[in-house]
Formats: C-alpha cells, sequence, structure tokens
C-alpha cells in the first residue's frame, strides 16, 4: 500500500522551469542518497540529517520515503533538505524500520517536482520507492522500448527505468527481478530501493558513483559519502563493491553480486571535487588526497609568490598542499558567503555575471600590491576563472597566477555529472597559454594527468577519466 500520511505535502516551493543555465561554471554533483534499517531509530530524523551531510551533492529537491512495515510514506519537494522538511507535520511522527532518503541535481529530465526523488511506484510484488544517483547511457533505448510495450512513464528521468523493467519484466520476488534486469542497464548507477519490507542497495559493476555502508547502533546503513555517517554517529564498515546489491530485511544483511565488475570506473572528479572533503573514498580521506594534488601541482609549476589562496571551498585543501610545498604563506584571500544558494543562479545573464561577486569577496587589506597565487579545483568553461582574476586586480593585486589542481577538462561527462558541451568547454577549445591570455592571469599551471594519479593512488584501469581524456569507459 503507498500513501502519503495527512499533513504531508509534497512540494514546499514552487517547482522552478528547465532552464539550462542550471549549469554554474563548475561541473555539478551527481545526486546523493542514504538508506537505514533501524526499527529501533528515529528514521524520520537520521535521514533528515544524512541529507543534511550529503546536501552538497544536490540542492534542487530533496525527498524522503520511509517503510512502516506495512506501508511506504513519501514526502519530495523542490528546494533545500531544510525547506522540503521545515514543516513538523508529516513523516516525523511515523515508527518504521527503514527509510531512504535522496537531494537531486537535475542531469537527465528537468527541474519538475515529478523527477523530485524517490520516486513511488505500486507493481503486483507491492510497492517500491527508488532513489537514484548517476546516468544510465542506454535510458532513451530501453524507454523507447518500454513506451512501445505500453509502459506509461510518470516522469521524464531515467531513474524511473528500473521501477518498469521490475514491473514488466521481473517476478514477485525483488531480488531476482533485480538479479535479472539490473543487467540491461549501462551507465552510471547506484539505486537505493525500499519496499515494505527490505531496503536494497545497489552499485553499478563499474562502480562510478560511490556507495558506502555504515552500521549505526547495530543497524546498517549506506550512503553515498561517508560524511553522512559521520552526521548520524554511524560508522563506515566499507565500500559497497561494483556489482554488489546489499539487501536488508528482519534477517539482517544479506550481500549479492549481482553482475562481475570487469572494468572498474570510479569517478575521479569526485576526489577533485564532488565529495566533501571529510569523506573517505575507497578508504582514502578526500581532504589528504586533495592536498596532495596541490603538492604535486607545486612541483609541476613552482612560483615565487608573497601568498597563495585558494578558492573555497573545494580547492581549499589544494591551496594549503601548494602553499606548504612551496614554503609560500597560505591566507585567505576569497572569502565565500556561505548563504548564497543554487537558488540564486538565475537564467539571466546580468543576475548571472555577478554570480561570483555574491558568491565570493576578495580580502582587500591582504590581497593589495601582492603577488598571488590563486588555486582551483578545476577550469570548466573558464568565465569563473576570468571573473576571480579581475576581482583580485581589483583588489589591488600586483601580479596574479592561476594554478589548477586537476588537468584541463577537455570532454563532457555523461555519467551523471552536468558539464557543458564540447564547445562550451575552454580546455577543449583552447590550449593553456591561450586560456591564461583569456583568463587574464600572469601565468597558468595545470596539474598533470599524471600527478593527478600520482595524488589519488588508485590505477587507471580502475578509474573514469572520461573528462580529462575523452576515452570513456562504458
Ligand atoms: S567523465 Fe568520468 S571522471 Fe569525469 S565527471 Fe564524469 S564520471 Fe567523473
Amino acid at each position: 500500500m503507498v500513501h502519503e500520511p495527512p499533513g504531508i505535502v509534497t512540494s514546499s516551493l514552487p517547482e522552478k522551469k528547465q532552464t539550462g543555465l542550471l549549469s554554474t561554471d563548475r561541473m555539478e554533483e551527481a545526486c546523493g542518497g542514504f538508506g537505514i534499517w533501524a526499527p529501533n531509530g528515529d528514521l524520520f530524523q537520521l535521514t533528515n540529517f544524512a541529507l543534511f551531510a550529503l546536501q552538497h551533492r544536490g540542492q534542487e529537491s530533496a525527498g524522503m520515503a520511509l517503510s512502516s512495515g506495512e506501508t511506504i510514506y513519501l514526502k519530495r519537494g523542490m528546494g533545500l533538505v531544510s525547506e522540503v522538511f521545515s514543516d513538523t507535520s508529516g513523516l516525523e511522527k511515523i515508527s518504521g524500520i527503514a527509510s531512504i532518503g535522496h537531494v537531486r541535481y537535475p542531469t537527465s529530465g528537468g527541474v519538475h517536482l515529478q523527477n523530485a526523488q524517490p520516486l513511488l511506484f505500486s507493481y503486483r510484488g507491492g510497492s517500491l520507492a527508488v532513489a537514484h544517483n548517476g546516468n544510465l547511457v542506454n535510458a532513451p533505448a530501453l524507454r523507447t522500448k518500454l513506451e512501445g510495450e505500453g509502459s506509461i512513464f510518470q516522469t521524464t528521468t531515467d531513474s524511473e527505468l528500473i521501477a518498469h523493467l521490475v514491473a514488466r519484466y521481473g517476478d514477485s520476488d525483488l531480488l531476482s527481478s533485480l538479479e535479472k534486469v539490473l543487467p540491461w542497464l549501462r551507465g552510471a548507477y547506484v539505486f537505493l530501493i525500499l519496499t515494505e519490507k527490505s531496503l536494497v542497495a545497489v552499485r553499478d559493476p563499474h562502480g562510478v558513483r560511490p556507495l558506502s555502508l555504515g552500521k549505526w547502533k547495530g543497524n546498517y546503513c549506506f550512503a553515498s559519502e561517508t560524511c553522512a555517517f559521520d552526521t548520524i554517529g554511524a560508522e563506515t564498515v566499507r565500500d559497497i563493491e561494483p556489482g554488489e546489491m546489499a539487501v536488508l530485511t528482519e534477517s539482517g544483511l544479506q550481500v549479492k553480486r549481482f553482475m562481475e565488475s570487469r572494468r572498474r570506473a570510479l569517478c575521479v572528479f569526485e576526489f577533485i571535487y564532488f565529495a566533501r572533503p571529510d569523506s573517505n573514498i575507497e578508504g582514502m580521506n578526500v581532504h589528504l588526497v586533495r592536498k596532495e594534488l596541490g603538492r604535486r601541482l607545486a612541483r609541476e609549476h613552482p612560483i615565487e609568490a608573497d601568498f597563495v589562496t585558494g578558492v573555497p571551498d573545494s580547492s581549499l585543501a589544494a591551496a594549503s598542499g601548494f602553499a606548504e610545498e612551496l614554503g609560500i604563506p597560505y591566507e585567505m584571500g576569497l572569502v565565500k558567503n556561505r548563504y548564497i544558494g543554487r537558488t540564486f543562479i538565475q537564467p539571466d545573464q546580468k543576475i548571472r555575471d555577478i554570480g561570483v561577486q555574491l558568491k565570493l569577496n576578495p580580502v582587500h587589506k591582504v590581497i593589495s600590491g601582492k603577488k598571488v597565487v590563486v588555486v582551483d579545483d578545476s577550469i570548466v568553461r573558464g568565465t569563473t576563472s576570468k571573473k576571480l582574476v579581475k576581482m583580485i586586480y581589483q583588489a589591488g593585486a600586483r601580479e596574479v597566477h592561476l594554478r589548477i589542481a586537476s588537468p584541463p577538462v577537455i570532454s563532457p561527462c555523461y555519467y551523471g555529472i552536468d558539464t557543458p558541451t564540447y564547445e562550451e568547454l575552454i580546455g577543449y577549445k583552447k590550449a593553456a597559454p591561450e586560456i591564461c591570455r583569456e583568463v587574464g592571469a600572469v601565468s597558468l599551471g595545470h596539474l598533470s594527468r599524471r600527478g593527478m594519479l600520482g595524488a589519488v593512488g588508485i590505477s587507471p584501469d580502475n578509474l573514469c577519466l572520461a573528462c580529462f581524456s575523452g576515452q570513456y569507459p562504458i
């Protein structure tokens, strides 16, 4: 049985139109998911807090599905976790056995409430609430096939496919249904699936997007990033391996391999920009990897300067590594306004132009008269770098040198990350000297691919590097 309890609204903010201008000058995060089996816990608060910790992975919508053991309750809405779950008359009153939550950044489908996740379906085996992180590269073909066979889709997101495949080709047992249909999917996916009596977590055989297993007071939980476990006081057990399916029921945890993983392809950009610095992926702390990226960048592109500063927040670790390696002071040259959400990214060029000033402010007294090294994690379109360099000169800098803690981004991502087209990627169109001239810096240095791999410490055969190499593993 599926329904929404009295008092639960499914939208707390008006829907936004899909604009195509959701893209800032960044690679935008995939999505984030959390799931927990805890009949003895406050499921609403645990999931709510975990989603807060994962908010950086998606700010367009948030949602939660909670199973009482007989019924699945759902609440979704547009906006931040704090906005969607701001009222206190709904899910928090329901005691249940398990829940899943999701924060979404739309990489497929538009910005509509109907695409907010978890998605909820009924089929002959019962109810399914589905939360998805990633992008299915064969989604159009599968959708065409299913629609040809009579399926009616409720959303424009590829995340809905799994429910249709289970309903059409599966049987009443969810696990055997998943084992049958999951091998049909191509691309990057982490699914969290909640039924009335089970919670299933699935990671694609390439393991593009991260997924970890945690333990909270004897109960198991799953999260896109381990920072969610820290927030709720859970411990990290291990990563869910590519091609694994982990199932939680009243009998406990069961882990199965639904497909062999022939070629792993963990997204290297998780270490560079997406993941929170306090998260660990494959046992490595993201902050420490970023610091090492900065150290290697300093060795590859050394420079004498008065101080080094990083672009908050994702570049601060690399900037401190850069400064330490060269023995140059590290200073706070830029301050971020933490209260500017994505809400302020408007489909209007003028407003977009002042977006950088809204988000970042240079510390004039620190910068004035100085030779400054600015470390950033990546350059995508180049528009932000240009504005940043200009802003630092306007604050009185004598010289601005740009150092980038990753190689040039030369190809779009098809695995769940919002990237511009080839033509919009400055690294695809231009070589470093030209980019340097365009952004207005005195010098520019990118970390080499070798330097990046050395800092990450994972074999390139087990990583996705496609946006840096143009070679797609799937
Ligand atoms: S192309 Fe690969 S490495 Fe680049 S963002 Fe996408 S998944 Fe990550």
